[in-house]
This record gives structure tokens, C-alpha cells and sequence, in this order.
């Protein structure tokens, strides 16, 4: 796979767009860029020159936006 710092152009040689994070086995970030001419998804690890807050942004997306209503989770953790 696609896993060479640095490397963030799919083969099309369309702009890699990242759009999730998921976390490896050890605590590495690897980065999901998808490109936005082919649709190609492409995963990255996390690279010393990747920006830090776009990167947590991007993790927490799911969270700050949830499908359901979070209170159901308070109800549940307090009874
Ligand atoms: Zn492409």
C-alpha cells in the first residue's frame, strides 16, 4: 500500500484530500487521504510535517458531530 512519508499524490496525480484518522496497533496515527479527482483511498502514517490541529480536527469530527443525541449516553452511564 500507499505508506511512504511524504508520498500524498495518488497515481491519477489528483489532490489527496485526508478524510479520517484511524490509530494502528502501537499508537500510530495513520492518515486515510482520499483523492478527490478518482475517489482512490490511500493511507498514510502520520508525518512530522502533518498539521497537528487539522489532524485532531479531523479525529474528533465523528464526536462532535454525532447521528444521535449523546444524552441517551449520559442516561446510561449515570443509572
Ligand atoms: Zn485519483
Amino acid at each position: 500500500m500507499d505508506d511512504r512519508p511524504g508520498d500524498r499524490r495518488a497515481e491519477c496525480g489528483g489532490a489527496m484530500e485526508p478524510i479520517a484518522i484511524w490509530a494502528r496497533r502501537g499508537g500510530d496515527w495513520a492518515i486515510i487521504h482520499q483523492c478527490r479527482a478518482c475517489g482512490t483511498l490511500h493511507s498514510n502514517r502520520v508525518a512530522g510535517d502533518d498539521n497537528e490541529i487539522a489532524l485532531v480536527a479531523i479525529a474528533v469530527r465523528a464526536i462532535a458531530q454525532p447521528p444521535f443525541p449523546l444524552s441517551h449516553l449520559e442516561l446510561t452511564a449515570e443509572s
